[in-house]
């Protein structure tokens, strides 16, 4: 079987790990430092990467996967990038159950869902507003509700039962108030070059991990209790989250699907409590209506750059993002940057009219947040059937598979590139750091051999094909924006997206001509001398 160029490494990047200081110096990398600057002034003097950004997030914002904002989104990048010119742009439609992933997903497979009204206040002692959302899922008040704010404090079921009778309308505080202390830390921040030189010696560099909120007694997880509250009549489920400022986090699972749940910024549950704790009864008035869009067509959005080498024009390179998002924000950082850098990359190619040798493919997937189900449906399809393959079967792989070359994910947020995760792909750093020689001086300059998960790039990395995610600065992911109301529009950082078009442009640009300096040779043997 003759492997994909970039495949041949990494299959034979287990055996290498070990012997990397003793590996021959392979023939340098060349680069195409001509095109790569020309690239670089398209990204910087003609981007329109934050204008698709704003069209993401602002008008269809947020994009759970399933719900009308999502394929409305699907459709505008369609029509976008065949107004730029790319070929075969399309939909393609995937099955929940094809990735191979059922049991794994996190949030229902088979619906979507969108929320369209929410008015939440206190009505006594006096009336204020209330900064909450409602939980993903949830479904609607019958109208306006209105009842008693209880403190549910229970610790089992069991305790659960000395509410009986006593909860008719009432609105339950499911969780414990959070302390909110002052940020002596600043919240935004980039890589120091110590942190990149610790990454490149192999070192991941310690981060403060977020709060996490202590729950009591985990309802959430027993259908007996849910179905005795909902006996009860309760109005409705609050709980709360890390975050201050005004920003609430999108954390764990949020609610129950038999009770409308919504999620209470810190400082309004705080108030909350604290007036119960004074012994006043607080009244709440809640409206929310939510709609539910049940087995709906879901999506990946694909778009090309046809290949125009006779011999490599079917070989494919593949660079991806997630199109879908969690519901309290818009989405932006989260991944709309990650979506518009990809496209924007696409457009730089198309605009300078490049010609490379390998198709460029795109890929935006949905079905992310509920578990990487579009990129590993996708895989499963087009590449390698993941069950066969688990089972050690080797005729698991599908005739695009021998074609395929590289794949590049981006998906940790607005932050800058300084660097690429090898995967503990050894063979690929001679390869991506002269790829990286025109961003140096532009701070990405780091290889790691450690990886990156969580992102889209599993889904190819788990069949056994080259894929890649990049080093970011953090910004404020981990502080506020990740899967939060603040991961909004104003959280991007314009120049570091122009700087990441660039960069995927100049890398995608790299893979589709690799081999193009170094005479007839196949492939397999070009990759033979790195081992
Ligand atoms: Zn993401």
């Amino acid at each position: 079987m003759q492997l994909p160029p970039l495949a041949h490494q990494l299959l034979r990047a287990a055996a290498t790990m070990f012997l990397a200081t003793a590996l021959p110096v392979a023939a340098e990398e060349k680069v195409d430092v001509a095109t790569v600057e020309r690239i670089k002034t398209e990204a910087m003097q003609r981007s329109q990467v934050m204008e698709i950004v704003s069209c993401l997030t602002d008008v269809y914002g947020a994009r759970l996967t399933g719900s009308p904002s999502t394929k409305a989104a699907s459709d505008w990048a369609v029509t976008t990038m065949r107004s730029w010119g790319l070929s075969n742009v399309h939909l393609e439609q995937w099955n929940p159950y094809d990735s191979g992933l059922t049991g794994l997903q996190w949030g229902p497979l088979n619906r979507g869902w969108t929320s369209e009204q929410f008015a939440f206040r206190a009505v006594a002692p006096r009336p204020f507003i209330i900064n909450a959302l409602p939980c993903a899922f949830s479904p609607s008040t019958q109208g306006c509700v209105t009842g008693p704010a209880i403190r549910f404090d229970v610790d089992s079921f069991a305790d659960m039962k000395r509410f009986a009778g006593k909860l008719k309308g009432a609105f339950l505080l499911m969780d414990h108030a959070l302390p909110t202390p002052a940020h002596f830390e600043p919240q935004a921040r980039r890589f120091t070059d110590a942190e990149l030189d610790a990454m490149a010696a192999g070192q991941w560099p310690q981060r403060k991990s977020r709060e996490v909120v202590e729950t009591r007694y985990n309802l959430v997880d027993d259908a007996t209790a849910r179905r005795w509250l909902v006996n009860e009549h309760v109005s409705a489920l609050l709980f709360t989250a890390p975050g201050d400022g005004g920003t609430i986090f999108e954390v764990g699972k949020c609610g129950i699907d038999e009770i409308p749940s919504v999620k209470v910024s810190a400082e309004s549950y705080g108030r909350i409590v604290r007036i119960l704790e004074k012994n006043i009864p607080v009244t709440l008035e809640l409206e929310m209506q939510n709609t539910f869009y049940e087995n709906p067509d879901v999506f990946n959005v694909i778009a090309e750059i046809p290949g125009t080498d006779p011999r490599l024009k079917d070989e494919v390179v593949m660079i991806g993002a997630h199109l879908d998002s969690w519901t309290f924000g818009t989405g932006a950082t989260d991944d709309a940057a990650g979506v518009a850098v990809m496209m924007e990359a696409m457009r730089i190619v198309k605009a300078l009219n490049l010609q490379p040798r390998r198709m460029i493919r795109v890929a935006l997937w949905t079905g992310h947040e509920q578990g990487g189900l579009g990129s590993n449906a996708y895989v499963q399809r087009h590449l390698r059937d993941w069950v066969r393959h688990s089972q050690g079967e080797l005729s698991s792989t599908k005739p695009e598979y021998d074609k395929f070359s590289v794949y590049f994910n981006l998906d940790a947020g607005t932050g800058k590139i300084r660097g690429i995760h090898q995967q503990g792909n050894v063979a690929v750093g001679p390869i991506f750091e002269p790829w990286m020689g025109p961003f140096k001086d532009m701070g990405m300059k780091t290889t790691t051999l450690s990886s990156i998960g969580g992102g889209d790039n599993f889904a190819f990395e788990r069949v056994g094909l080259p894929s890649f995610g990049f080093i970011q600065d953090p910004i404020e992911y981990n502080t506020r924006t990740h899967h939060t109301s603040a991961d909004v529009y104003e959280r991007i950082q314009p120049e570091d997206l122009r700087f990441n078009a660039a960069v995927l442009a100049a890398f995608a640009w790299q893979a589709a001509q690799r081999g193009d300096q170094t005479g007839d040779h196949s492939h397999g043997d070009e990759y033979h001398s790195l081992a």
